[in-house]
């Protein structure tokens, strides 16, 4: 026997007695459905691990769907042998020599977990090592800091040979730990904090707010895909479009221009929370990073922030610009995010908004509007129009829908 696998381990390994059990569970369910297209592979499950048995399909289009698991925290191509020296000595060279560019130094690492095997572990890194030297010439010993580490795992099934261990990117199985509701603007960050809220196993029901007419229908196209590309790491998302003309008409001819932004952050919040309570969802997710704009100061969020009192998860709070772009890029939500359709809150962008708006004044003028306001906000929730997303489309132009797998 001399078989290729990925074995692939899973992630946040402090969990543990029951919620490990529905980790796994939930993360071998996740692979498979990513690994769906792949016809031909099997799977093994062991305690902390899943073999995947290639069956002649190649590794490299698996990896690249395992590296977008949530849960995962990394994996290996491995050869798997019988419980014989001469065949984890070809497995060794094997191993190798599918590192490219080609090490120059190596280790080896025996672990003998199946203590009924012939030879002891320096024996093995003796006999192993020194084959894989008399092949390979131009390689040599390095202990300290070598280019590749060549692993032999002997188990009590089989033995499995392997150089590379690819990170994957960690975090909780997609809906494991709840679900929240995700501000979804057409900027960058909302979708690189809608990304990292689902790595730590939350499910996103992503709300967005529109001002049709005077934004566009690409407008909506634009957050249709990035909810789409979201998607592609958890299967399929709701997308709820709010209309919002009204309330930020309204707010506008308040005459307050300083705190139109404010005002309007907090009505998005009260329907988020309806929203929020009418789909299960326990907290609300923000692009929001501190100083970014006026209304990112901690003076803005304080006054924006006490209108719902639901948790506020801001992913990004702490992080650079530039940091954010590069998950935006890594996670392929950059190059839609900066197409330049309008958004609602960037046609009544103030000269000049308040970067310490008073809550009490801002009460003020919420106090006045009165029964109108909440009439608006109850007619924004009641004329929201959802859409299920899929990574290709949407549910009602494809059969994607039927696959419930979370
Ligand atoms: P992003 O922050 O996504 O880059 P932006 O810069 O246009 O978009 P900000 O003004 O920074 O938006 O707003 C802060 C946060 O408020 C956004 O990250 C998003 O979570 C939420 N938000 C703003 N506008 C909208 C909108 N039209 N629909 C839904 N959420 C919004
Ligand atoms: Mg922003």
């Amino acid at each position: 026997m001399n078989e290729q696998l990925v074995m692939v381990r899973f992630g946040e390994v402090s969990i543990k007695g029951r919620n490990r059990n529905r980790f796994e569970e939930r993360l071998v369910r996740q692979i498979k459905w990513a690994l769906r297209a792949f016809a031909a592979l099997t799977y093994d499950r062991t305690y902390g691990r899943l073999l995947v048995h290639l069956n002649g399909e190649s590794y490299e289009p698996i990896a690249v769907k395992l590296r977008d698991v949530f849960g995962i925290g990394s994996f290996s191509p491995v050869f798997k042998v019988d419980h014989d020296l001469e065949a984890i000595r070809e497995a060794a060279l094997n191993a190798i020599r599918t590192i490219e560019p080609a090490p120059r130094t190596f280790k080896m690492i025996v672990k003998r977990a199946w203590k009924g095997f012939p030879h002891d572990t320096p024996q093995m890194n003796h006999l192993v090592g020194s084959h894989v030297l008399r092949n390979t010439p131009e390689l040599k010993v390095d202990v300290r800091n070598p280019e590749a580490e060549l692993k032999v795992d002997i188990q009590a099934e089989a033995t499995y040979v392997y150089c590379k261990v690819e990170k994957a990117s960690g975090g909780f199985p997609y809906g494991m730990n709840g679900k929240a509701v995700l501000l979804l603007s057409g900027g960058i960050d909302s979708p690189v904090a809608g990304w990292m809220a689902m790595r730590k196993g939350l499910e996103v029901e992503a709300v967005h707010f529109h001002s049709y007419p005077f934004t566009s229908e690409q407008a909506k196209e634009k957050v249709v895909a990035l909810a789409q590309r979201l998607a592609y790491f958890g299967g399929k998302i709701k997308l709820h479009l709010v209309p919002f003309t009204d309330i930020q008409t309204s707010l506008a001819q308040t005459g307050h221009d300083s705190l139109i932004i404010t005002l309007m952050r907090r009505s998005m919040l009260r329907i988020a929370e309806r929203l929020a309570e009418k789909n299960g969802a326990l907290a609300i997710v923000t692009g929001d990073s501190l100083g970014q704009v006026a209304s990112q100061t901690l003076g803005s969020m304080n006054v924006i922030g006490r209108e719902t009192s639901l948790p506020l998860l801001r992913p990004l709070i702490m992080m650079d610009k530039l940091e954010i772009i590069r998950i935006a890029e890594k996670i392929g939500t950059f190059q839609t995010s900066i197409l330049p359709y309008e958004d609602c809150c960037t046609l009544f962008v103030p000269k000049s908004p308040a970067t310490n708006p008073n809550l009490r004044i801002v009460r003020q003028v919420e106090t006045a509007l009165g029964d109108d306001l909440d009439r608006m906000i109850a007619e924004a929730v009641d004329g929201t129009e959802t859409l299920t997303v899929t990574e290709i489309g949407r549910s009602d132009t494809t059969n994607i829908a039927e696959d419930k797998w979370f």
